[in-house]
């Protein structure tokens, strides 16, 4: 369009803008929107995840009333746990123990209240579709090496404290499917085949909802799970 000059390019652009941004604030405020599209409407677990998941996760951080709603609304059973120094640099803190999800992990999961949102979103909104998708049949129960660990980053004897030491992390191994067969992150991370693109897929969408998500590319000591956190470091690998 070369006939538009300069000029008035800018000015369409700051009309456009308008517009849209216009219709937005119109949609939310007569309520419009889906709530997952709506950034004034809490979070629930049933949510759609949207480019506003993450940030409405992250605003739960240091609000352990608003979080405890949302779990007390999905229906999950859980109990909040009393703030706790468990160690040197290490504690628990706005944690709750999930007693029962639609899928077991083996027993109950200590977590900060934030991270276990994200992992029910997760397990509902993109685990159980994913394998739906591409597995042909739901998963039943999620193996994983634990959640609470009063220890550094990667066991290390010196450096800072790893997520876990505030139970803000979990680490996956594998997972058993409906039919009793197993997807293991050791054995089927990086194959060309159902599982492999399973585990591929799972891995790439719980970085719409952690922090950090490691796995076996990061490095060699998540060679055999994947890694959430609800840190600060923001890494995708
Ligand atoms: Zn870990």
């Amino acid at each position: 369009m070369s006939w538009i000059s300069e000029h008035n390019k800018n000015w369409l652009r700051i009309v456009a803008l308008t517009v849209i941004l216009g219709s937005f604030v119109y949609w939310v405020e007569r309520d419009i929107l889906p709530d997952e599209y709506n950034p004034l409407k809490p979070l629930e677990i049933s949510d759609e995840i949207t480019f506003l998941t993450s940030n409405k996760i992250n605003n739960l951080k240091g609000k352990y009333q608003d979080c405890l709603a949302i779990l007390k609304n999905s229906g999950v059973k859980f109990e909040p746990l009393p703030d706790k120094t468990t160690g040197e640099s290490c504690g628990l803190y706005n944690t709750v123990h999930l007693l029962q999800s639609d899928i077991t992990y083996g027993g109950g999961i200590t977590l900060k209240c934030p991270a276990l949102v994200s992992l029910l979103i997760w397990e509902k909104q993109a685990l159980q579709p994913l394998a739906a998708e591409i597995l042909q049949q739901p998963i039943t129960r999620v193996k994983h090496f634990g959640t609470y660990a009063c220890r550094n980053v990667n066991g290390a004897p010196k450096g800072r404290r790893s997520q876990h030491a505030f139970a803000n992390a979990i680490d996956i191994a594998g997972f058993v499917l409906a039919d009793g067969s197993q997807i293991s992150v050791l054995k089927d991370w990086g194959k060309d085949n159902p599982s492999g693109k399973f585990l591929a897929a799972i891995h790439k969408s719980a970085c719409d909802l952690f922090t950090t998500v490691l796995g076996p590319d990061y490095n060699e000591h998540h060679h055999n799970h994947f890694h959430f956190d609800h840190g600060s470091s923001g890494i995708c690998e």
